[in-house]
């Protein structure tokens, strides 16, 4: 869509130091700005930079968005008050500093209805995007406010005194690729916890948004903040106001362009053919953990089983699911007993829309499988369905073609990936 098809040769973009993951450039794409570009700086030259009389509209992000304030004329007072701009336009006057990190943050709790409220907030980390998080839930009536900060008065070495917490907000790089898995505290711990929010959009699903899925308690990671804030920045740059369905389809395009569509079922059920026919349609890269376990050891699958035994498999299984989950946009396919080792699920499910393949027992193809060549597969699928089912967010029956079976899958990922 072209929404502003005249940039006037005017600079726009996102400067900040390191911006390697940064998906700015294809919202603002989608927002109708092609001339939005990204600009690493040291921080010396941001004062040159900044000075630029063609800067139509710029985002800012870490480690400056306090260091740009003083080169701005004017600061909005939300601005002000939260003391870090991530916008900013210039007009006659000078450059003007707004925050629509608020707004994205405010539309991210908005969306997974999470009510700051009369509620105790706990939120991890001091920096820029917690002063952010900090404003909006006193703003929004929230009962108490505590910052929990390494080196401050509340740590994490006496988060004990905080398990009354009821929104839990993590404004800190912890989880972040590539450091899934890390996470600033276990929302279980938090016996009144009523809402989860994660400012981190990548993954998809941080291990704390993860386990709080798990409880049932109301979470969202950080896509949505980001692509409303986003909305906002391009309303000041061109002054015209965008609709929040604008939002909306962005962030399932965005969504959908970087979370994978994961394939398992029991062996034999037609995983690998259903998930080339799925990369044929889709032009999406096809990665299949068993080829990437039998690429790195060298050695078939039935080979390891035999001279290096189940456990060995397993370690390395977790090894290439773990690297295959990192990154999103792609098609994983797995082995049948993926499913076996818990520790499999976060890294399939933070970027993943996971889909349990279903045949028929008597059709299941079972040359070359170490497992279930002489084994009793109703007996197994006995055994591992109730794990199935628990990775899973949909079951695919596979009763037709694998073409069939894969435009099954490809029509319920584009209806159902939004963060
Ligand atoms: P920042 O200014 O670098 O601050 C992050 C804070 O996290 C630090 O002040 C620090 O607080 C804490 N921290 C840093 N490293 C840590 C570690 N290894 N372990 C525990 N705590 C650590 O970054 P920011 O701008 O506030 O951004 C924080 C996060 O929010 C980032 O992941 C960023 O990508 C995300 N974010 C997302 C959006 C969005 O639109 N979704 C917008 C802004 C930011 P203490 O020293 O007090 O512990």
């Amino acid at each position: 869509m072209q929404r502003f098809k005249y940039m006037g040769g005017k600079v726009y973009g996102l400067i900040g130091r390191t911006l390697k993951h940064s998906y700015s450039v294809r919202i603002h794409q989608e927002l109708g700005n092609s001339a939005y570009r990204l600009f690493e700086l040291e921080s010396e030259a941001l004062s040159e930079f900044l000075s630029r009389e063609d800067i139509g509209g710029l985002n800012v992000t870490i480690p400056y968005k306090r260091d740009v304030m003083r080169f701005c004329a004017v600061l909005s007072p939300e601005a002000q008050a939260i003391g870090s701009v991530n916008t900013i336009v210039r007009k006659a006057d000078g450059l003007h500093g707004y925050n629509t990190d608020a707004y994205g943050f405010k539309y991210m709790a908005q969306r997974a209805h999470i009510e700051f409220a009369g509620r105790k907030v706990v939120i991890f980390g001091s920096g820029g995007a917690s002063l952010t998080a900090q404003a909006v839930a006193k703003a929004q009536g929230a009962s108490e406010v505590v910052v929990v900060s390494r080196n401050g008065t509340d740590n994490y070495g006496n988060l004990r005194r905080h398990r009354d917490g009821e929104i839990l907000i993590n404004a800190t790089p912890m989880g972040m690729h590539p450091h899934a898995g890390e996470c600033v505290a276990d929302p279980k711990d938090f016996g009144r916890c009523k809402g989860v929010l994660d400012l981190i959009y990548n993954p998809h699903r941080t291990t704390f948004i993860i386990r709080a899925e798990q409880l049932g308690i109301p979470c969202s990671g950080g896509l949505s903040m980001l692509v409303a804030q986003a909305k906002a920045a391009a309303e000041l740059f061109f002054g015209t106001p965008i609709p929040d369905c604008e939002t909306e389809r962005i962030l399932a395009l965005i969504g959908r362009e970087t979370s994978n569509i994961v394939i398992t079922g029991m062996p034999g059920s037609g995983k690998s053919i259903v998930g080339k026919a799925l990369g044929k349609i889709t032009g999406r890269e096809v990665v299949d953990v068993d080829a990437e376990i039998v690429r790195c050891a060298g050695k078939s699958i039935e080979e390891i089983f035999r001279e290096d035994g189940e456990e060995e498999f397993r370690r390395l299984e977790h090894e290439q699911t773990a690297l295959a989950g990192a990154r999103g946009g792609r098609i994983i396919t797995t082995g049948g007993g993926v499913v076996k080792d818990m520790r499999n699920y976060a890294p399939l499910h933070q970027n993943g829309r996971i889909y349990h393949i279903v045949r028929d027992l008597k059709l299941l193809d079972r040359a070359g499988r170490p497992l279930s060549a002489g084994a009793d597969l109703a007996q197994m699928n006995r055994e591992r369905l109730p794990l199935y089912e628990y990775f899973r967010d949909a079951v695919i029956e596979n009763d037709g073609t694998p073409e069939e079976a894969a435009d099954r899958i490809w029509r319920d990922f584009c209806e159902n990936t939004c963060d």
